[in-house]
């Protein structure tokens, strides 16, 4: 039997993104708790804790089954582009744990599912953040962290151990990291015993109204609602109110998408892809359009530094529908 065909995911439930190959549970990546206040989040959390950057990208998982390294999407899909990149991981891993789980972050401008990247790497990267045993388990933070000092591989940025009373010390993080324009924080467990929990700058809270603000009717009107929760908690626990100042400016480019439609075009955005050959560029489209009903126009497929690359336009039929009617003049009901 083909190795690829016994590999099945779990679509529903809690358990979505669980993936079985044979007889092999691959686990889904659980979802981490948000804190909308630092110091209290933290007190009573654990005695020590790890703090790690957030890194603004897509989860990925690659695995091992029959020989073949296979890259998983968040929800559990196998993807032509993650398998098509094994290149990013360090092939040793494997060869060392062949039953072991790598899980990371795909950051960088060239990848399919992110249309901006904050971070200056052209290409992509995979940055590691956990790793699953053949048990099932993650590794602690300081047990991945040694490991993965024997291989070539990029991890998240680890700002060090912390107590408790170490709050000054993360708010100093924060700063730094809105101020870099980055995403946040993870903090985790130095006994690996508590749930890992995270939180964002109000950078991260900005960029996201700026980057969904043109994709009206798209997304739940609850995305918008929960970033200003988000920045309004943030002013308050740091005292500082003037991120709000820059509510109204995140929300400016949706009127670029109002161009957009009223010259008769959709609203789009622009994704780039490095792969190493043209047909995973051609099983990549397929994918998207199957699994995640997703309406994607070709712009450009051509050779360049070692790579097939490959720009696309995707859709947003909604966005679009909406701003129409809107623009037409038609009647809502709300
Ligand atoms: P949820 O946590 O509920 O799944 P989500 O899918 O919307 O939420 P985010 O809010 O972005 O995701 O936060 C969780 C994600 O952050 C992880 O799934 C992972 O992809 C990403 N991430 C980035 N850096 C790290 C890190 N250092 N440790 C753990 N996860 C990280």
């Amino acid at each position: 039997m083909e190795s690829r065909s016994e590999i099945r995911r779990v679509e529903k439930g809690k358990k979505r993104g669980m993936v079985l190959a044979g007889d092999r549970v691959i686990p889904a990546f659980p979802s981490i708790g948000r804190i909308y206040h630092l110091e209290a989040g933290l007190r009573d959390y654990a005695p020590r804790f790890y703090i790690e950057e957030k890194l603004d990208g897509f989860n990925a998982r690659y695995f091992l089954h029959k020989g073949k390294i296979y890259g998983l999407t968040r929800g559990g899909f196998i993807c032509p582009f993650l398998t098509d990149r094994t290149d990013l991981i360090d092939p040793r891993f494997f060869k060392d744990y062949p039953d072991w789980i790598l899980c990371g972050e795909i950051v960088g401008g060239s990848n399919p599912y992110l249309s901006e990247s904050h971070l200056d790497i052209e290409d992509v990267g995979f940055f590691v953040f956990a790793i699953v045993n053949e048990k099932g388990r993650f590794l602690t933070p300081e047990k991945r962290y040694r490991l993965l000092e024997k291989y070539s591989m990029h991890t998240v940025r680890n700002f060090g151990r912390f107590t408790g009373n170490a709050i000054e010390k993360v708010k100093a993080i924060i700063h730094e990291l809105h101020r870099d324009k980055r995403e946040g924080v993870v903090i985790k467990d130095a006994r690996g015993l508590r749930r890992s929990r995270k939180y964002v700058t109000p950078f991260s809270d900005l960029n996201d109204l700026r980057h969904i603000s043109s994709l009206l009717g798209e997304t739940a009107p609850g995305y918008f609602t929960e970033r200003i929760q988000r920045l309004l908690a943030h002013c308050w626990e740091f005292d500082d109110p003037s991120h709000l100042d820059h509510l109204g400016e995140s929300f400016r480019p949706a009127l670029d998408a109002f161009g957009q439609v009223a010259r008769g075009e959709k609203v789009s955005e622009r994704y780039t892809m490095n792969v190493h050959s043209r047909e995973t560029a051609e099983t990549f489209k397929a994918f998207l359009s199957h699994s995640h009903q997703v309406e994607i126009q070709p712009v450009s497929l051509e050779q360049r530094n070692g790579f097939w690359r490959f720009v696309f336009d995707r859709r947003f039929p909604k966005a679009t529908g909406r701003l129409r009617r809107m623009l037409g003049g038609k009647l809502f009901y709300d």
